[in-house]
């Protein structure tokens, strides 16, 4: 371990570029992705790092890495103790990564890093969040592509945010922001969805695609599913994260609303058409409805409590490191 002296000396500026990746058995892919991206940052002539994390590999990544990492001090590497999967790589690599701008990419060659250039042109250009849109994209279509599509317009609908393709790892971004983005589960498809909602310019430009060669995909069409839960989430925390009773009040005073008419409808009924109260159905629906809009009221207090909590405790986090190497500013 280098003294504290030799620390500071060691200790270099903050580079311009971080060029981010997760990496979880990658060992075929790895080499050729850190030379490829070398070729594509030189020309930028910007200073830059590039960021591995290794989410718990258990084929040789982390050995591949390390030397990667001894050989070029632009490469800063954090080697996670077990696999956390790749949005908590990814929100390592936002802690880890200090450039002002930050390009996230996956480590198995689908990217290519000669788009890096167009995201990074954008960013110069003034948007915050430039998101690529793999227009040939090189995956099965059955239980990729259609999928992919589908949630991506249904997300557009639903959170505004009209993007086509949310899923596409190469994506670059304004580091300040990205930095007050925090990432739950497998939520890192919508951090341009946080982001805009943030304040961000965001835009998109057509990259490169390319099929799997080495090794296999982590992921199949459950992922969609998954996808559609976390844009529940994702819509109510970003809409109503602060005012919860707003939803949940809201629909109570509806329910309630609809219990008294149901139980004036009872009462007129019991007048005009001497139909038994007790006997009619109205009755039931309007004791449900009353039980309901309490029920959710007071759901919307107990909401308003764990968002208090929830926005308290975010700086806890989703990932613990084993270790790190050339990573010495922080
Ligand atoms: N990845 C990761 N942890 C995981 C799963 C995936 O770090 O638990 C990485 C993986 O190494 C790759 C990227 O995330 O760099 C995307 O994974 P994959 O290529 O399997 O997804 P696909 O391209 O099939 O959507
Ligand atoms: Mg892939």
């Amino acid at each position: 371990m280098p003294s504290a002296t030799s620390h500071r000396k060691k200790k270099q500026r903050r580079p311009y570029l971080s060029v981010v990746l997760p990496v979880y058995n990658e060992e075929e892919n790895i080499r050729l992705q850190y030379d490829q991206i070398i070729k594509a940052v030189k020309p930028l002539k910007v200073t830059y790092e590039i960021v591995f994390i290794d989410d718990g590999s258990a084929d040789r990544s982390a050995e591949i890495l390390r030397e990667i990492a001894g050989s070029d001090r632009a490469v800063k590497l954090v080697v996670f103790r077990r696999n956390f999967g790749q949005t908590a790589a990814m929100s390592a690599g936002i802690d880890f990564a200090s450039g002002e701008i930050i390009v996230f990419m996956d480590s198995d060659l689908q990217n290519d890093p000669g788009d890096i250039g167009a995201l990074f042109e954008k960013i110069e250009e003034g948007y915050d969040v430039v998101s690529g849109w793999r227009v040939k994209r090189q995956d099965k279509f059955l239980s990729r592509k259609l999928p992919s599509q589908i949630a991506n317009r249904l997300i557009a609908k639903v959170t505004g945010v009209k993007l086509h393709d949310l899923g596409c790892s190469l994506k670059a971004y304004r580091g300040d922001l990205l930095r007050q983005v925090n990432l739950y589960g497998e939520m890192h498809r919508f951090i341009p969805v946080h982001a805009s909602w943030l304040g961000a310019k965001i835009t998109e430009v057509p990259v490169g695609h390319h099929a799997r060669k080495f090794g296999k995909s982590k992921y199949g069409i459950i992922r969609t599913f998954k996808v559609l839960l976390d844009l529940i989430t994702v819509t109510f925390l970003g809409k109503y994260s602060t005012k919860p009773i707003y939803v949940f009040g809201g629909t109570g005073f509806f329910l309630l609303i609809l219990g008294l008419a149901s139980f004036v409808a009872t009462v007129l009924m019991k007048i005009f058409l001497y139909q038994s109260m007790s006997r009619n159905p109205l009755l039931i629906l309007t004791v449900l409805l009353v039980i309901l809009g309490v029920l959710f009221i007071q759901i919307g207090i107990l909401a308003e409590i764990l968002i208090r909590i929830y926005h308290e405790s975010q700086d806890k986090q989703p990932y613990s490191v084993l270790d790190t190497v050339n990573i010495d500013y922080k």
